[in-house]
Formats: structure tokens, sequence, C-alpha cells
């Protein structure tokens, strides 16, 4: 049987600026998004008909619902239509938790259904289908681009600052940022709704993206650190305070800096040591279920030289 696996990484957002509103209702954006070692799996199998989907988790619905049978439908439709394809999703990443977990899962089928069927599309017809089914699907796409087919990685996650809706991407030099924590609380948050509820006026701290990139060009971590900022953050921590408890508790445990990635709930803390993340991953995992000890997305030891490692500074 023809049947294809893919990894599908969730996101962090180092900072993430919201420029102003648009006349169509959205938000004109300006985020660097980094992908990190914490995917869900993806497995497809070619059907002659319908679109079938199955996962282990409880969360994410199963229907046309699921952001993965949107990209299914749209590729098939468009492009090998009659054919049909059955998806099991294997859910790492939590749901609701401002990492793109479901973006970053239709991409990846988006992705595999081309490699599947042999669609040979570009680069240019993919993500053009991706940012039409939601935000962050092209930008999780052009880390799938990197794959010479799915499942077999070059060895890079991507990171690039994406602007307009989320669909205009520049990409950014890749840099492995080894530690990195996340905890994501036990409650959800409508992106929607954060959105609206933004009020930009009253924002106290807005990223300052130009002199982000200049650190990040040059691999500089600790001044990576110091210019992560989030302006949805302010929203978010209104409605959940917790949010910003967690923030603090990380720094108290000795990180670099920490910051609500999207529209959260899921704070990301970036640590210069191997010793110091296992010990706020400790403290953290005592009273939160869901807390991840990770690293940027990178694969294949023979790239592994390739890496562009951040520099500590010493
Ligand atoms: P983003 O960071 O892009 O805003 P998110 O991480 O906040 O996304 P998701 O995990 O993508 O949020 O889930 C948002 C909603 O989408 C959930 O309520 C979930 O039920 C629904 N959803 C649909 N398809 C999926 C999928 N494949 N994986 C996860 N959630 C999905």
């Amino acid at each position: 049987m023809h049947t294809v696996t893919i990894e599908a990484p969730a996101k962090i957002n180092l900072t993430l600026d919201v420029i102003g509103k648009r006349s169509d209702g959205y938000h004109e954006l300006e985020t660097v998004m980094h992908q990190v070692n914490l995917y869900d799996r993806i497995i497809l199998e070619a059907r002659p008909a319908g679109i079938e989907l199955a996962t282990n988790s409880s969360q994410i619905p199963l229907d046309q619902e699921n952001l993965v049978y949107k990209a299914a439908l749209v590729i098939l439709k468009k492009y090998q239509p009659g054919a049909g394809v059955k998806i099991y999703i294997e859910k790492n990443i939590p749901v609701g938790a401002g990492l793109a977990g479901g973006s970053t899962d239709a991409a990846a089928v988006l992705a595999g259904i081309n490699y599947l069927y042999d669609c040979r599309l570009s680069r240019q017809q993919l993500l053009e289908m991706a940012a039409a089914i939601g935000s962050d699907v092209a930008f999780c796409l052009s880390g799938q681009y990197y794959q010479p087919r799915p499942g077999v990685l070059l060895g890079q996650g991507v990171t690039a600052v994406a602007r307009g809706r989320g669909e205009l991407l520049e990409s950014l030099p890749a840099r492995f940022i080894p530690y990195i924590l996340i905890v994501k609380p036990d409650f959800e948050l409508s992106t929607a709704q954060v959105y609206s509820e933004l009020d930009l006026e009253s924002v106290e701290q807005f990223p300052d993206t130009k002199s982000f990139l200049q650190v990040w060009n040059k691999g500089d971590i600790i001044n990576i650190s110091v210019y992560m900022a989030n302006v949805l953050e302010s929203v978010s921590i209104r409605k959940k305070p917790e949010i910003g408890i967690i923030k603090s508790r990380l720094m108290e445990t000795g990180a670099l800096n920490a910051l609500m990635s999207g529209s959260g709930p899921s704070v990301f803390a970036i640590f210069s040591d191997e010793e110091a993340a296992c010990r706020a991953y400790r403290v953290f995992k005592k009273d939160y279920r869901e807390v991840y000890l990770t690293s940027s997305y990178s694969r294949s030891e023979a790239v592994a030289s390739k890496r562009n490692p951040i520099n500590y500074g010493d």
C-alpha cells in the first residue's frame, strides 16, 4: 500500500507585532516564527476515493472542521480529482496552544499529498493553497519544502518573518537554539477573540523587529532573548493572569527570557544551559501536564556540523 509519513513541527513566535487593522478585517502582522522540535506525525495512505481521518487525540475534530481535511480537499479536488486519502494524525503538539498545531498538520498534508500522488506542484502553488487555508499554514509549508520528499529532512527547521496576514514570508538564516522550555497551561484561548480585544493604544511594549533581526543574523542569543516581545501578551494576560505568572516563574528559574507564543496560552523560555533548563522542566512538571523541553527543529546527523549554533557571547 502506498503510504507517506511526515513530521509536522510546531512553531513559536519570537516576536509578534500588529502594525494595524486592514480593510478586510484582518490584522496586519509582523512576526518572527521559528520551528521547534515538537512535532505531530502525519501518515497518509492513498485511497481510491474519500477523505478519512483518524487520530490518537480526543481534542481535535475528525470532520470537515479539521484543517487537515480542508487541506486534503483543496489539493485533491484541484489536482487529483477522483482520488482519496486516509490521514492519521499522531497528535503531540498541544491543541489551541498558540503553537500552530492545526496549521502545521495542514501544511504536512499539502506537501504529503503532492508527493503521494506525484502532483509536482511548485513551491508557489503549494504556498498559495496554504495561505488560503489559514494564516500560519504558509509558514509551516515553507518548512515542509526543505524536505526533498516527505519524511526525509534536510536537517534545518525554518525561521521566517511573516507579514500581511502571515502569508508574506521572508526567510531568515537558520540558527539552532538548544534549550527551549514550553509550558502550556490547562486552558485554551481563542485566537480570534484575543485579536478582537487588542487595543494598540494601550500596548506598553512593541517589539523592535529591526533590532531583533540584526541580532538574529549575528546569532547572538543573549540579545535575541532581549528583543523577544509579543503585543498580544497584554490581552491574553488580562484574560488569563496565569500566563503572566508562568512568565515570571520561568524568569525566576533562570531563563534568559520568557514569552507567550502567538495568541497563547503557551509560554516558552530560552535557557543558556542544559542544567537550568532541566531544573525548570522539573519545577513546572509538578504543576502542569503539558511541559516540553525542546530545541530548534533540526534533523540528520549529517548536517549537524552545518548548523549555525547560537553563540552565547563567550
Ligand atoms: P495558531 O498558533 O495557528 O493560532 P493554535 O496552536 O492556537 O494555532 P490549534 O492547535 O491549531 O491552535 O487549534 C485551534 C483549533 O483548531 C482547536 O480548537 C482545534 O479543535 C481546531 N483544529 C482543527 N484541526 C486541527 C488539527 N489538525 N490540530 C489541532 N487543532 C485543530
